[in-house]
C-alpha cells in the first residue's frame, strides 16, 4: 500500500486502494488544487481513512 491518496472517478470516493472499496472502479490519482503544502493531503487522507473504517 501507498501513501497515495487515490479518488473514484465515478463515486468521488477518497480511498488508498486501487479500486473503490464502494463499487469497485478502479481509481486514480487525486491532484489537489493550490493547498499549502502541510495541509495539501490532510483532507484527502482524512476522508480517505473515514471511508476505510466504513468498509465491511
Ligand atoms: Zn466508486
Amino acid at each position: 500500500m501507498t501513501n497515495e491518496i487515490l479518488i473514484c472517478p465515478k463515486c468521488k470516493t477518497y480511498t488508498l486502494k486501487k479500486t473503490c472499496p464502494k463499487d469497485r472502479t478502479k481509481t486514480v490519482t487525486v491532484k489537489p488544487a493550490k493547498y499549502s503544502p502541510e495541509d495539501k493531503w490532510g483532507k484527502y487522507r482524512r476522508i480517505a481513512k473515514k471511508n476505510e473504517k466504513y468498509r465491511g
